[in-house]
């Protein structure tokens, strides 16, 4: 008879049980590169590209250094400048609105949908003025934004759409997959998302060879051909290496992504069954959308979510919150004049969201362990009196 496995914490990521998994084949493609002695973009690059394309279902593909990159080339190629406005939400990582500022232009805020956390469609157009070029809208946690009434919006006022799909690769909305839901998608590599690499990287999707073309130039220094610059752009090089331990991964992607939505199915079924679903909430996919959940982010009320992830992290119970502060009230920001209380919802997630450890060898054992420990807590400390009623 086997024993059972008992795990004694979960971490909130787990990056060695994935490696485990692929390590044979891994190592040859990184000695390939080793021998090769070739570093820095080359055919590994050009695969990737071809590949990353292919699966999104868009006609090019550009890598680059990172993510933030990735945001910041087409952003450049539409020569975005000091007299510019791009619209976003402010519940983001830093390097959405960080890649804006990075041009000149200004960052223009719009808040969130409370249930899915991405930009509220509703609220786009009051934000637009004649400056406006672009909008940017975050597919956060791994569930596309509502595209199109954004791309209704974008198409009426001749603007350009930015997915920012950095946490969203091989999510879909209405069947297609990010990456080709507006003009242009950035992609990110950082270790953490969905497809992540051993360091760095980045990809931008477009169907526009124009576009693709100029950001293939700006990632090298507005180079081409070799020492000819038509104007000046970044360093933003892909390494061999990485394009060759996310050719093996992008293989695996598809699987990953099922077993995410499993444990995502997985954590509802155990919410509901300690009693907890009503005083929790539980991420949402909305109808259309394919969920590809980097992230597994619940919703308590304000005062207790520190003192919850305290009581987790005791327990060894690896938690982090995404984000504890919006971009509008970043120290970075604070000349664009924006004020707490600008952008409710966005606050409001700010206060009472926390993201719950999510990865595709994650065990139903493990998700116990963290479900046990959330109802203990709710339990016993914040909310005895909801529980008398149900207590027989
Ligand atoms: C990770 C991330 C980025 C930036 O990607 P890097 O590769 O870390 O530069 C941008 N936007 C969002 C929403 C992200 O999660």
């Amino acid at each position: 008879m086997s024993v059972a496995y008992e795990p004694t914490g979960v971490p909130a990521l787990n990056l060695r049980a994935q490696y485990q998994s692929i390590r044979d084949e891994i190592e040859p493609v990184v000695r390939q590169v080793l021998e090769s002695q070739g570093f820095v973009m080359g055919p590994e690059v050009s695969h990737l590209e071809a590949e990353i394309a292919e699966y999104c279902g868009a006609a090019h593909a550009v890598g680059c250094a990172s993510g933030t990159d990735a945001l910041l080339l087409p952003l450049m190629a539409i020569d975005l400048g000091p007299d510019d406005e791009v619209i976003t939400s402010p519940y983001t990582f830093f390097a959405t609105g960080g890649s804006i500022w990075r041009t000149g232009a200004r960052p223009v805020f719009v808040d969130i949908e409370p249930d899915t956390y991405n930009i509220d469609p509703a609220r786009i157009e009051a934000a637009i003025t004649p400056r406006t070029k672009a909008i940017i809208p975050i597919h956060l946690y791994g569930q596309t934004a509502d595209m199109d009434p954004i791309r209704e919006i974008a198409d009426r006022h001749g603007l350009m759409v930015l997915e920012d799909a950095a946490q969203a690769i091989g999510a879909a909305y209405q069947g297609r997959r990010a990456g080709t839901l507006g003009t242009v998608a950035a992609f990110s590599f950082y270790p953490s998302k969905n497809l992540g690499g051993f360091g760095d990287g980045g990809m931008i999707a477009t169907d526009d060879p124009v576009l693709a073309r100029r950001m293939a130039r700006l990632r090298v220094h507005g180079m081409e051909p070799k020492y000819h610059h038509h104007e000046v752009g970044l360093n933003s090089r892909l390494d061999a290496l990485q394009a060759a331990v996310l050719r093996v991964k992008l293989r695996h992607l598809d699987d990953w992504t099922t077993a995410r939505r499993e444990v995502a199915d997985r954590y509802r079924s155990l919410f509901a069954s300690h009693g907890l679903d009503e005083m929790v909430g539980l991420p949402i996919e909305r109808p259309g959308n394919f969920h590809v959940y980097n992230q597994f982010v619940i919703r308590v009320p304000g005062p207790i979510r520190d003192e919850l992830r305290q009581h987790l992290t005791d327990r060894k119970i690896g938690t982090e919150v995404y984000y504890p502060i919006p971009l509008h009230l970043q120290t970075c920001f604070s000349s664009l004049g924006y004020q707490y209380g600008d952008f409710p919802q966005s606050e409001a997630a700010a206060r009472e969201t926390v993201a719950l450890p999510i990865y595709p060898e994650l065990s139903e054992a493990e998700q116990r362990l963290v479900v046990g420990a959330m109802h203990q807590f709710l339990h016993d400390r914040a909310y005895p009196s909801l529980f008398t009623d149900r207590a027989a």
